[in-house]
């Protein structure tokens, strides 16, 4: 069925008519090009059939030609969009049909991730399960954030001293804790709730899809990744950031004997942390294999311990240069020379020890080695005007906290008796 503009002549009408004549012999699979079209009607007084057809439509008695939900006719008006819809195979909604579906799609993938998130946030009192170094790292990762933020796309990327291992272990504390929740993978139908409500609707075709809907955008999504999780405090109703509260109860604890060595062995894990990665940065600036070696571990631990990360760079610069050049000179073969940097750092440092020397000179660190969120704020509540921990060794760090951090009556006792000794 053709529908045809009031205002046609006899011409166009039966040009209108030509141009939807279907034919099998054709590649086109309409009988008349335009062009023959134009050709044969416009002498007979007939506008051009391309501007025609804007103003007529054409209706097939075939089931894609009709809203799948009310029925309501959906005619087209040119060939492209006839061709589009006798192909397509995908189900058709009038503008009003896709309208409502599309608030029950995105009403229901509302609901499901409404009841995800109250699934998975269960405000609780954690607080007061969290020892002195999990409020610490607490405050570090989550200064500022509110409940229910996300904090990081993922465990791994999230950086507490910047020590892989030591991270991992505390985040996963956190967790079982209730004050984070890690949310590795989202179950298919939030999955598909997101998409439904933030992704494009690729999966369906809906008549409408040419009209570009407004969608909100991406960073409202629900990702998975690691949450602050909303807690709750018995103790008032009144409502304050966590991180005042974090702040304000690690100022207020004492910390025992063994969260003091926890916090040293915390320090030196950052130091030494720092003291691989310049290891790393040796290898690639000299084009020097070193070895991971227990002895490698052994000769870093005693550096982080006793010397600043500043100077260690500066040794370590100095001795691979002196290693490259002698494995060049001498020929070694690889499997001996990625020995030599610890061997040379190892020996050299010796020296300096039987002879009582000090390492002087420093180097600034490449600036890929940042401070990590537990060091700045660990600097700023214990180590007034030492922020940089670089310029330190995990023993000085450690001293001077000493000097600021509250410590239990039985660690204080303790010090006490070991002076007196
Ligand atoms: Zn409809």
């Amino acid at each position: 069925m053709i529908c045809y503009p009031e205002d046609v002549n006899e011409a166009e009408a039966l040009a209108l008519y030509d141009y939807w004549l279907l034919s099998d012999e054709t590649s086109t699979g309409f009988l008349y090009t335009v062009k023959q079209l134009d050709q044969r009607y416009k002498p007979e007084g007939a506008r051009p059939i391309n501007s025609l057809t804007q103003k007529a439509s054409f209706l097939p008695r075939i089931p894609v030609f009709f809203c799948q939900s009310c029925k309501v006719k959906l005619p087209v008006k040119s060939r492209k969009r006839y061709n589009e819809r006798i192909r397509g195979n995908s189900d058709l909604l009038c503008s009003n049909c896709y309208k409502s579906k599309e608030k029950e799609v995105s009403d229901n993938a509302k609901r499901i991730l409404y009841e995800f998130k109250n699934r998975k946030f269960k405000a609780v009192d954690y607080l007061s399960g969290l020892d002195f170094l999990e409020l610490m790292a607490l405050l570090a990762i989550s200064s500022g954030k509110e409940p229910g933020s996300l904090l990081s796309q993922s465990r791994n990327e999230l950086i507490v001293t910047g020590a892989h291992s030591v991270d991992q272990k505390i985040l996963s504390s956190l967790e079982n804790k209730g004050a984070l929740v890690v949310i590795d993978e989202l179950p298919p139908e939030v999955q598909c709730a997101c998409e439904d409500l933030y992704g494009d609707y690729d999966r369906v075709t809906y008549y409408s899809r040419d009209q570009k809907g407004v969608r909100s955008t991406r960073s409202d999504s629900f990702h998975k990744g690691v949450y602050l999780n909303p807690l709750v405090m018995e103790s008032t109703t009144e409502v304050y950031s966590i991180s005042s509260i974090l702040y304000q109860k690690i100022q207020s604890s004492a910390v025992s004997f063994d969260e003091m060595s926890t916090i040293h062995q915390m320090i030196k894990n950052i130091q030494m942390d720092k003291l691989y990665k310049l290891v790393c940065f040796i290898e690639k600036e000299f084009r020097l294999k070193v070895d991971q070696s227990n002895v490698l571990s052994a000769l870093l631990s005693h550096l982080a311990e006793n010397y600043s990360p500043n100077n260690i760079f500066f040794t370590f610069f100095n001795r691979a240069q002196k290693a490259v050049m002698y494995i060049h000179k001498e020929r070694i073969p690889e499997y001996i020379s990625r020995h030599c940097f610890s061997k040379f750092v190892g020996d050299y440092i010796q020296y300096v020890e039987d002879n009582d020397y000090k390492l002087s000179k420093t180097r600034s660190l490449p600036p890929e080695i940042q401070s990590s969120p537990f060091e700045a704020l660990f600097s700023q509540l214990y180590l007034n005007g030492h922020f940089d921990w670089n310029r330190l060794s995990a023993k000085e760090v450690v001293a001077l906290s000493m000097e600021s951090i509250p410590l239990r009556e039985d660690v204080q006792a303790l010090l006490i008796e070991g002076d007196g000794e």
